[in-house]
C-alpha cells in the first residue's frame, strides 16, 4: 500500500497514480543530450518494460526523456570486423535482423531464447543492459561477446562488465550504440537451461598467434555476473581442463541462498563443458562460428 498522488488515501500499490511529469519526446540524439544536458534528472525511458516496475519500486521521475521517436537509436550494421547494435533495438527485431544473424548467428539464437512474446516486441537491449537488474540475461550475452558501451554519441565507451561496477548506478548518461568485435571471434553460445540458478556465456576468439582464448560470463537470477577467462596457448580446445580452470575462477561470493559457492563452481563447469564440447566440434568441423 502507498499512499496515492493526489491525496485520496492509500491504495493497493497497482492503482496508485503517478506523480505528473514532464514528458520529452526529442527525435535526434543531439536533442536527446541537450535535454539530458538541462534537466540531469531526467529519466529515459525505451520501452518501459522495467521502468514500470521501477516506477512501483519508489522510483518518481519529474521529467522522462523518451527514446521512441529516435530513429538512429535503433540501427543495426556490421562495419570492418565490427557489429553495431543500436540500444532501442528490441529483442524481438535484434534477434530476427539479417545483419545480427549472418555476423554472429548464435548472437541471434541467444536473443531469441529470452523473455515473452508480448515483451519481446517492446523491451530493447539498451533497456535490458541499463536496468542494471541481475536477472536479466543481455548483460552476460554481450559481457562474454566483450562488448562495448558507448555513452553519449562517443563521449565515453567502456565494457559492459563496468555495468556491476560500485559506482554504476550513479553513473548517468545515454547509451547510443553497442559494439561487438567479430573480426577474431570464432565461436560463441549461451546456455540457459539452468536458469536461475546458473547461466553461462561463452566465446571464444583467435589470438594472431593462432592460438584460443575464452572468455565466459556466468550469471545467476540472484548474484551479478562473474567474468571468467582463459588463454588457451593452443590452437585447439580441451573442454575438460578449461571448464574446470573457467569454474575455479568464481569467488566465493558468488554464493546465494540458493547455492553454495562449491555448488556453482559445479554448474558453471558442467555448462562450460557443455558449450566448450559444442564449439570444438563446430571448429572441428565446418571451421566456422
Ligand atoms: C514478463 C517479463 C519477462 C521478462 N523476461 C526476461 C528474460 O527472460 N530475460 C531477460 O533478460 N529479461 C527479461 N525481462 C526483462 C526485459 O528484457 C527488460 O525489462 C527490458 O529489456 C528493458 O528494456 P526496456 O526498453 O523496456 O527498458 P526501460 O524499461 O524503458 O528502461 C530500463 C532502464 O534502462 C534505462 N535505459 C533504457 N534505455 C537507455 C539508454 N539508451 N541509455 C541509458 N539508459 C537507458 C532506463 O532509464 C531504465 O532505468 C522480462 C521482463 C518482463 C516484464
Amino acid at each position: 500500500m502507498r499512499t496515492q498522488a493526489l491525496g485520496a488515501g492509500l491504495v493497493a500499490q497497482s492503482q496508485f497514480a503517478m506523480a505528473p511529469f514532464r514528458l520529452h519526446r526529442p527525435t535526434t540524439i543531439a536533442d536527446a543530450l541537450a535535454i539530458m544536458s538541462e534537466h540531469p534528472n531526467a529519466v529515459i525511458a525505451a520501452g518501459c518494460t522495467d521502468l514500470v516496475a521501477r516506477i512501483r519500486e519508489g522510483c518518481a521521475p519529474q521529467a522522462l526523456v523518451s527514446l521512441q521517436k529516435i530513429d538512429e537509436l535503433r540501427a543495426i550494421s556490421h562495419e570492418a570486423g565490427v557489429l553495431h547494435i543500436g540500444p532501442m533495438a528490441t529483442h524481438y527485431v535484434g534477434s530476427t535482423d539479417a545483419i545480427v544473424g549472418n555476423a554472429i548467428p548464435s548472437l541471434a539464437a541467444a536473443w531469441a531464447s529470452i523473455a515473452t512474446v508480448r515483451i519481446r516486441y517492446t523491451a530493447t537491449v539498451g533497456g535490458n543492459l541499463m536496468a542494471r537488474r541481475y536477472r536479466y540475461e543481455m548483460p552476460l550475452v554481450l559481457g562474454a561477446l566483450g562488448a562495448e558501451l558507448i555513452i553519449d554519441a562517443g563521449a565515453t565507451s567502456r565494457p559492459v562488465a563496468s555495468l556491476w561496477a560500485h559506482n554504476a548506478s550513479t553513473q548517468r548518461g545515454l547509451l547510443t550504440d553497442i559494439t561487438v568485435r567479430t573480426d577474431d571471434l570464432v565461436w560463441f553460445g549461451y546456455e540457459r537451461s539452468m536458469r536461475p540458478t546458473a547461466t553461462v556465456a561463452l566465446a571464444v576468439r583467435r589470438n594472431p598467434d593462432g592460438t584460443l582464448q575464452v572468455r565466459a560470463q556466468s550469471g545467476s537470477e540472484y548474484r551479478h555476473g562473474f567474468a571468467l577467462t582463459a588463454e588457451t596457448g593452443v590452437t585447439e580446445l580441451d573442454p575438460l581442463e578449461l571448464s574446470a580452470r573457467l569454474a575455479r575462477q568464481l569467488p566465493d561470493d558468488c554464493a546465494d541462498y540458493t547455492g553454495s559457492a562449491e555448488y556453482r563452481r559445479h554448474l558453471v563447469r558442467v555448462l562450460t563443458r557443455r558449450l566448450l564440447t559444442a564449439a570444438c566440434a563446430q571448429l572441428k568441423g565446418a571451421g566456422t562460428r
